[in-house]
């Protein structure tokens, strides 16, 4: 089975093509189960002062979730995914956990994309790199990722290793705070979002790399496949050599979801 569990549309704000749209690319392609995984509102800062561009309004969530039904009803050959990919803000777990309570989700992707009020991801920001120790930074970054998979919240983490986008990398071995992450992410029956996005960005690798996925496969955590499509040709982009990579770390199966529980199914 090949699928695509990380996809988003035009209402995010910095992606584009309508979940129609994705849903013809994927038909076009051959997956026959996908998901949408959309950018949740910045539900921790106050609606006037959020970034128009980084995720869905409060009032685009319910037309998003309308949007993913009606694509179901429209092609019952496919299985479609409705989740949401969430970021993880410390303090926040109690308003994220209600909202989250309320929506009809298959799954929740938890995503560290903000070190307190930075947007470590966002090209824009950059500079902000040379602030920090790079070592120091890992440290600071594998904290939240813990903080995120112990919190409950969330049935997948994303893309575990995104602190390494544009390439900035600590000088000494990080195979202790890999693998501590991975024993937190082990202790609350996580999987790891394998994102095939980092080849599209200066890191130039998998998210997360190869020495993480071996780590993962030695704690028998189970992975879900994404390419973090943000246009429909990207649909399904590098997930082959993801796979490639899985197999020859060991893995055979990849996780599902409805209803947020969790199913197992044979690799493409
Ligand atoms: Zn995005
Ligand atoms: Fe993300
Ligand atoms: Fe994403």
């Amino acid at each position: 089975m090949i699928l695509d569990y990380h996809i988003h549309t035009f209402r995010c704000g910095h992606a584009v093509g309508t979940v129609a749209e994705y849903v013809a690319e994927a038909r076009r392609k051959g997956f026959l189960e996908f998901g949408f995984s959309e950018h949740l509102p910045l539900y921790w800062i106050p609606a006037e002062q959020r970034e128009p561009d980084f995720a869905l309004s409060d009032e685009e969530l319910p037309i998003y979730i309308a949007e993913v039904q009606q694509v179901r009803k429209d092609n019952p050959d496919l299985s479609i995914k409705l989740g949401i990919e969430a970021d993880f803000i410390p303090g926040y777990e109690q308003e994220l956990k209600q909202i989250l309570r309320l929506l009809p989700l298959d799954y929740v992707l938890g995503s560290v994309h903000f070190l307190d009020s930075w947007a470590f991801d966002d090209p824009g920001k950059i500079e902000e790199y040379n602030k920090y120790d790079i070592h120091d930074l890992y440290q600071l970054y594998f904290q939240y990722v813990q903080l995120a998979a112990s919190s409950g919240l969330f049935d997948i983490i994303s893309h575990p290793d995104l602190i390494k986008k544009f390439g900035f990398r600590p000088n000494n071995s990080i195979e202790n705070l890999y693998r501590q992450t991975i024993e937190v992410i082990k202790e609350n029956n996580l999987c790891v979002d394998v994102n095939a996005a980092g080849w599209r960005y200066p890191c130039a690798e998998l998210y997360p790399s190869p020495d993480f996925l071996k780590l993962c496969f030695e704690y028998d955590i189970p992975i879900t496949l994404g390419s973090d499509a943000h246009k429909p040709e990207q649909v399904g982009e590098g997930l082959d050599r993801a796979i490639m990579i899985l197999k020859e770390i060991g893995y055979r199966q990849v996780a599902t979801f409805t209803g947020r529980q969790r199913f197992m199914m044979e690799l493409g």
